[in-house]
């Protein structure tokens, strides 16, 4: 099976994936080797060096979806290195068939058992693989060798928002506005589809050409039909007050963490930082929010909408795509700019 162009074009349609661009991306400085394929081509220079002596395939992937039969790495020209995740390295990727540039998650099944995170692999496959909205990563498919298995992803260009965050410091109200808007729209979507995300973060997204962003990390969102779940998970400073208190939660978590987000991405760091956890467990069920004095009225009550410690009271999808603080800014929204959107 082939990367059909039509799928990469649903991908790369906010992405320029032209040779111009590709070429930047092709000084590889990938530490990458797949010693286990016979791949006879010359630009297979690249080592992978792992502290796993993997001699089997024994993880059952046990996957509904069912793998890209025909696809091996000899079919990419590997790119450089995006980054590292918890679980897998993630480089940047060339159908050598089609030129499509994608990017490609390589992780160790050994790995993946010795910490029991299969069930957390599976999760974000199933569900990835079969979303399609702008503003979601695309999982194009996957495959799996003896050693390793490869997620298949949409390539996007200035990877994780949180970098750039970090760099700016923070987001004037016409940035943050643009960003939290698309997150309403990639939220409403998948709530649709009765999927919760449960990691919203800035780490968790990612950027794109003309300040595009795509949700990305479906290893701990759930498909829960009852959309109730108890389970805790997600990021510390994140985690809504039902969640820290174990008790039952819905879809409303992710609203609460696009509170969290909004605030961030205005302030610099999330509201209920603090050095030590119990404190921040603490802040967060007391919803004590200490709000800056630059922020905006229109902004601080669209926080605080979000951030209602009861569920039920947290303002719906709907209602913040429509609220003054968005529709004030949208007029200055950055414009598409082609060649350079930072
Ligand atoms: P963690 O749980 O720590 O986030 P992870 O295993 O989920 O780790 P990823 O987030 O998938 O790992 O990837 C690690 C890094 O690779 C990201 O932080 C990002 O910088 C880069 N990256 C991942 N996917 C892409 C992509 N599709 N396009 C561009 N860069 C990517
Ligand atoms: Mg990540």
């Amino acid at each position: 099976m082939l990367l059909k162009p039509l799928d990469t074009k649903l991908a790369f349609s906010s992405n320029n994936n032209n040779n111009s661009t590709s070429a930047a991306l092709w000084k590889s400085n990938a530490d990458i080797k797949f010693n286990n394929t016979t791949n006879n081509t010359t630009n297979n220079t690249h080592t992978i060096s792992h502290n796993y002596t993997a001699k089997s395939n024994s993880i059952n992937l046990n996957l509904k979806q069912q793998p890209l039969r025909d696809y091996s790495i000899n079919d990419f020209e590997i790119g450089r290195k995006l980054g590292k995740g918890k679980f897998g390295k993630v480089y940047c990727v060339r159908d050598k068939k089609t030129g499509y540039v994608c990017a490609l998650k390589v992780m160790e099944k050994e790995e993946l058992t010795h910490f029991k995170v299969e069930k957390q692999f599976r999760r974000e496959v199933e569900i990835q693989s079969n979303l399609r909205h702008p503003n979601v990563l695309r999982l194009f498919g996957y495959f799996h060798d003896s050693k390793r298995v490869y997620l298949i992803l949409e390539y996007v260009i200035h990877g994780e928002l949180y970098g750039f965050l970090k760099k700016k410091g923070r987001f004037d109200d016409a940035l943050a506005s643009h960003y939290i808007y698309q997150m309403i729209l990639a939220l409403s979507y998948l709530h649709k589809k009765h999927i919760i995300h449960r990691d919203i973060k800035p780490e968790n997204i990612l950027l794109g050409f003309d300040n595009i962003i795509k949700l990305s990390d479906f290893g701990w969102s759930v498909h829960a039909p009852s959309l109730k779940r108890s389970t805790m998970c997600g990021t510390l400073d994140y985690l809504s007050p039902e969640m820290i208190e174990s008790k039952d939660h819905n879809e409303k978590v992710d609203i609460w963490a696009l509170g969290i987000l909004m605030y961030e991405l205005l302030v610099g760091n999330p509201p209920f930082e603090e050095g030590c956890q119990q404190t921040t467990y603490r802040r967060i069920a007391r919803v004590d929010l200490k709000i800056p004095q630059f922020l905006q009225p229109d902004a601080v009550d669209l926080i605080k909408r979000l951030l209602r410690y009861d569920p039920t009271k947290r303002i719906s999808l709907s209602d913040a795509q429509n609220h003054p603080w968005i529709l004030r800014n949208k007029k200055y929204w950055p414009k598409p700019n082609k060649s350079n959107p930072m």
